[in-house]
């Protein structure tokens, strides 16, 4: 049986129990407000007797017809009661009133027809005689009725006090049956409901301290059953997903291994290539430069020309060549830094000039105040360059380029701003990772490795600053960097700290 389908039997019997007591409770105070009404009823009538008792007293000391008009009055109003009284009780004594009341009734009328007579006739002491014995017999009525008035009256009391009782007795049962019905429900709560789910509540637990090889052991068939059933089931979902999880982390961190491992080798590769072709490469640049003084004694203008070019592009090569070699010793975290109170102003004057040989932009710099930061200069101005070329390279349509240096609180900030093809927000945030380049970078339109802005990154880091971007798509960028310009004498103070 369903939890749910035992509370509505109990529900529907506790309600029926209480409408059949409620209805037996009802009749019960119909009967006791009856008996009650009915007392009451009988004491006026002993009242009334009362009263009639006076009436014919007056009538028998004044013997008027206004005393004896009352009298029959009264007895009137006295019979009406006493049927209207018959119609409400069982009593049998109330027919012993009626009788008695129609005795009297006779014996008045015999009385003041016997006065009358003797007025007439003027027979007194005849009459006296009849008359003492009438009016004896009337008083013996009146007592008669009302010895049966009282009886009615402690009949009807009996009935009150016993409708009361049972009144009260059934309203201590019903009492007895809520108390029961209490203690029931809560059995039945604790037993089926909160004892089950203190348990799950245990073995949820346990699953949050990661042990999911407990198990609920409930075994009944109702909802906190059904539960728990799909508790355990999830539980070996959890326990098998958890063993998966387990597998995927054990891979992952053997592949993260294997991975670092492999970063190392392409580091090393790089390093030791790099440093490979520099030789040649010198050496590619030496025999350019002798090519050119040779072709200038010659007058060998052509030669001169191809050697110039020879000599740019060694120069460009040798360059591609050092940011690989500075990569490879980031990477090692050797990258030599030297700190120093650097202008930084100079920083930009030197990248600008750096710069604007190889392009038609227009580099408009706003630098009025001097500003100084705690920084490496060579580093300082290769991340410059670096956002400098890269806002020349994006920007082919639109030819002006700006620079700006400021003081931002204890910050010293560069920003670069290019109105050229922008970045998309999906990817301004990937654009600082190594060998991360632009979708649809065309290597023939845009050419470039995805390193410049890694290496911007990583130098800012190393001067405890921060680099970001902002851009609209097709509106141009602004690649910005903060270097804090104490930071060395702030790390020196929290270090004595
Ligand atoms: P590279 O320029 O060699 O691709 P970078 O690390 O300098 O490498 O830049 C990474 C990517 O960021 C670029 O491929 C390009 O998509 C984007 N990017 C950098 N600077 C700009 C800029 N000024 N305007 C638009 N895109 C840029």
């Amino acid at each position: 049986m369903t939890i749910r389908s035992t509370f509505i039997t109990i529900v529907v019997t506790v309600a029926v129990v209480l409408t059949l007591q409620g209805f037996v409770l009802l009749s019960y105070y119909h009967e006791y407000l009856q008996a009650s009404q009915r007392v009451e009823a009988a004491n006026t009538l002993i009242r009334d007797l009362l009263n009639r008792r006076f009436f014919l007293m007056e009538y028998l000391l004044r013997n008027d017809d206004s005393s004896r008009v009352v009298w029959l009055d009264v007895t009137g109003v006295i019979e009406k009661k006493v049927s209207a009284y018959e119609d409400m009780s069982e009593a049998s004594d109330i027919e012993a009133v009626q009788s008695v009341l129609t005795s009297s009734k006779q014996n008045f009328l015999i009385l003041v027809a016997l006065r009358q007579q003797a007025s007439t006739t003027g027979t007194q002491s005849t009459i006296r005689e009849q008359e003492t014995m009438l009016i004896s017999g009337l008083l013996e009525d009146e007592q008669a009725a009302a010895g049966h008035l009282t009886n009615i009256i402690e009949l009807e009391r009996a009935q009150s006090s016993k409708a009361q009782a049972s009144i009260l007795s059934l309203s201590l049962v019903v009492f007895a049956l809520f108390v029961l019905l209490a203690l029931v429900l809560f059995f039945f709560v604790q037993h089926n409901i909160i004892q089950p789910l203190t348990r799950l509540g245990v073995v949820a637990l346990s699953f949050a301290m990661r042990d999911f090889g407990t198990r609920v052991h409930i075994d009944s068939k109702d909802e906190v059953g059904m539960v728990a059933s799909a508790f355990n089931q999830m539980a070996t979902e959890l326990e098998s997903y958890h063993a998966d999880l387990h597998r995927i982390i054990e891979q992952k961190d053997v592949l993260a291994e294997r991975t670092h491992e492999l970063d190392m080798q392409k580091n090393k590769f790089i390093g030791a290539a790099s440093h490979e072709l520099k030789t040649p490469l010198t050496a590619i640049s030496l025999y350019a430069e002798m090519l050119m003084s040779l072709s200038k004694k010659n007058a060998d203008a052509e030669s001169g020309k191809i050697a110039q070019e020879l000599h740019v592009q060694a120069q460009e090569l040798n360059a591609l060549i050092n940011d690989l070699l500075d990569i490879a010793r980031l990477q090692e975290g050797r990258l030599p830094m030297q700190f120093e109170q650097v202008v930084l102003n100079d920083c930009i004057q030197k990248a600008v000039d750096t710069v604007k040989g190889s392009c038609e932009h227009m580099l408009k710099v706003d630098a009025k105040k001097r500003i100084t930061a705690y920084a490496d200069k060579r580093k300082v101005t290769q991340v410059i360059i670096n956002l400098l070329v890269n806002a020349v390279k994006y920007s082919p349509n639109t030819k002006c380029i700006d620079i700006t240096l400021s003081q931002q609180g204890p910050d010293a900030q560069i920003c670069v701003r290019d109105y050229g093809i922008g970045i998309a927000p999906e990817e301004q945030e990937k654009i600082f990772q190594q060998f991360y380049r632009g979708e649809g970078m065309n290597e023939s339109t845009y050419p470039g490795m995805g390193i410049g802005l890694y290496f911007a990154k990583e130098v800012v880091a190393y001067h405890h600053g921060k680099i970001w971007v902002k851009s609209t798509k097709g509106k141009g960028a602004t690649f910005c960097f903060a270097l804090p310009r104490e930071w060395e004498a702030e790390a020196s103070r929290s270090a004595q700290s």
